[in-house]
């Protein structure tokens, strides 16, 4: 390790001088100009580094043996920017534009040590809360990234059933991760940050049933881990590149499942599945199920508090998996539809 310049500290000695920062929130954090349907209201963030990830997720165009566009994560472009001009934009940006920051951790041997020098300079910039995605770590440095000011960390499962998981991000796909030790690390993450302050995210759309996708949700929150739901997303380059996104109407169903559990309104031991997994009843009664689908609060982007990731699944244009915004009234109307309820329920 080099030594320690006049002055310097190791902050700085470990501060990756260049990080991307996804479009939409480079333009709110005012980096680059253009105009957005729905603004972003987490700053995104992901940590640089020449080349790609040394994991080889099959959906990820970050993935090591992806030939996709290296500046992607799912269907978003992140430029490049010095950190220090991206530190200083978060510390003057309003409170009520961006009220959370969120750091992707690409998997590369000194990614920590970026990362812990990262939260550490946004914490001295800004005062939002800090959520840090990244691949499993053990007990000490979760209790590091915590004390250096990450208020939240995310250890995304992404895959719905142990299988799966192999396929698409573990030993089947070269990837370094286990569904085990994954496990294990978000229950430690829950120790170390504390319940209810550890997401985990769950592609919809990898070849999972309802009924798989629902059983984990239910997993995650008896683990007091907060599910974020993903439609999975084919990109040009990718192992999955041919693989076709979600049924909207199998996704709306798993939202408002998930949106059930997590504010304990049901649990998938009362949910009733079909024999291809699908979901027919939610263990709840008709008028409650009616006036929460009336509220769309279920089919907006779940995760941390303030991740709304603006069309991070899906086109302006639509299909919408994941809303960024307050849901329209004609959009409800549709949403009742995909969901097969009547207009009036
Ligand atoms: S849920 Fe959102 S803010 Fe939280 S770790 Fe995932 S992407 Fe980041």
């Amino acid at each position: 390790m080099e030594p320690l310049a006049k002055n310097q500290t190791w902050i700085e000695v470990d501060l990756p001088r260049q990080i991307r920062v996804s479009t939409g929130s480079a333009i709110v954090l005012g980096l680059l100009e253009g105009r957005l349907s729905a603004e972003p209201t987490t700053a995104y963030l992901m940590t640089y580094k020449a080349g790609k990830c040394t994991a080889n997720c099959g959906f990820c165009p970050q993935a090591r043996n992806s030939r996709s566009k290296v500046e992607l994560l799912s269907r978003v472009s992140w430029p490049i920017f010095p950190t220090s001009i991206v530190l200083k934009k978060l510390g003057t940006t309003e409170r009520d534009k961006i009220r959370r920051v969120c750091i992707q951790a690409l998997n590369y041997p000194n990614v920590f040590e970026h990362l812990t020098a990262l939260v550490t300079a946004i914490r001295h910039h800004t005062e939002v809360p800090i959520s840090v995605s990244c691949q499993p770590l053990n007990s000490e440095n979760m209790r590091r990234l915590a004390e250096a000011g990450a208020e939240r960390i995310g250890i995304a499962l992404d895959a719905a059933n142990e299988k799966l998981f192999s396929e698409v991000k573990g030993e089947k796909a070269n990837g370094p991760y286990t569904w085990e030790n994954q496990l294990k690390q978000l229950s430690e993450a829950v120790k170390v940050f504390g319940r209810g302050k550890v997401s985990t995210h769950i592609i919809i759309g990898l070849g999972e049933t309802e009924n798989d996708a629902v059983s984990l949700i239910q997993r995650c929150v008896d683990m007091y881990v907060s599910p974020a739901l993903f439609a999975f997303t084919p990109i040009r380059g990718t192992a999955l590149e041919k693989k076709p996104q979600p049924f909207v109407e199998s996704y709306r169903r798993t939202q408002l499942a998930r949106y059930l559990i997590v504010n304990g309104r049901s649990r998938s031991e009362y949910m009733r599945f079909d024999d291809l997994g699908c979901l027919t009843d939610y263990g709840v009664e008709k008028e409650t199920l009616a006036w929460i689908v009336e509220a769309g609060t279920p089919f907006l982007t779940s995760g941390c508090p303030n991740c709304n990731r603006p069309f991070y699944n899906e086109k302006p244009s639509g299909p919408i998996y994941n809303y960024p915004r307050k849901i329209r009234q004609e959009e409800i109307a549709e949403i009742k539809q995909q969901l097969g309820l009547k207009p009036n329920l």
